[in-house]
């Protein structure tokens, strides 16, 4: 099933699922019980398909990402995290940080995983079992404040406001089959950047979850984002930096494509 998250004309939240005829209201809990009703949705906005508590996010997990960027294959899933409030909706603008200014902010294509279920110390056999479905993401990133100001960890350069835009809609695991399967490409201003395959992980979704639950648990609604293919903007000669009045789309196969402009912060 193809899910929408959206705002209707009374501003009320609610989840749709998208068909040929059409996009119906889903009554109930996305992460518990839910039916699809015949009512048309009302979809005066849409949002990103998931509000989640935390974003877990993998870096390095390409191989040939790793290499341009210099970096030996990880041994085990580099982790850090996106709050909550660097989420952002299809359609809404990435802001290029003014007040902690960065000069350097890239774009990152990468194929989001949605936890169904929570779950603790599962098993790589049986991790795509707590996955409720899959979603486009951009890992939007301030190189500077990332690698050159960032005290030897990411955080900071990867979760200012609007740099994790979700979307279009969330894809079912049943349509989805197999997540390392999957093209997956950046476009920028109408140029293919990112061109690649998620079979080119150096852990697999299935790793990536088993791995993140171990003794810790994953709550229904957590996002994973799991690293991106080469060809990001910092790897280019000449960097390629995102800047006021591009436009970023992110596509996967199966999913569909995530826009969103760049202004600079007000
Ligand atoms: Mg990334």
């Amino acid at each position: 099933m193809k899910i929408i998250r959206y705002q209707d004309s009374s501003g009320a939240i609610n989840y749709a699922a998208e068909t040929s005829d059409g996009a119906f209201r889903i009554e109930g809990d996305l992460f518990g019980d839910y039916s699809v009703t015949e009512e048309a949705a009302d979809v005066a906005k849409l949002l990103a398909p998931v509000d989640p508590e935390i974003i877990l996010c993998i870096g390095l997990n390409y191989k040939f990402h790793a290499e341009e960027s210099g970096m030996p294959a990880p041994e085990r899933p580099v982790l850090f995290v996106k709050g909550r409030n660097a989420l952002q909706h299809p359609g809404d603008p990435i802001e290029i940080p003014t007040k902690l200014a960065s000069h350097k902010v890239d774009y990152e294509c990468e194929l989001a995983v949605v936890i169904g279920k929570a779950c603790k110390n599962v098993s790589k056999e049986d991790a795509l079992d707590y996955v409720l479905g899959y979603t486009c993401a951009n890992d939007v990133s301030a190189r500077d404040w990332q690698i050159e100001w960032g005290g030897s960890q990411w955080t900071r350069g990867k979760t200012f406001d609007t740099f994790a835009p979700l979307g279009p809609r969330l894809v079912t695991s049943d349509e989805i089959g197999d997540p390392n399967a999957l093209k997956i490409k950046t476009i920028l201003n109408g140029e293919t950047v990112q061109d690649w395959n998620t079979n080119d992980m150096i852990f697999s979704v299935a790793e990536i979850v088993a791995f993140l639950s171990g003794s810790t648990t994953l709550l229904a609604g957590t996002v994973i984002i799991t690293g991106t293919p080469h060809g990001v903007g910092m790897a280019r000669k000449p960097p390629l930096w995102l800047k006021s009045g591009d436009e970023v789309t992110i596509e996967i196969e199966k999913i569909g494509q995530l826009t969103n402009p760049v202004i600079n912060e007000a």
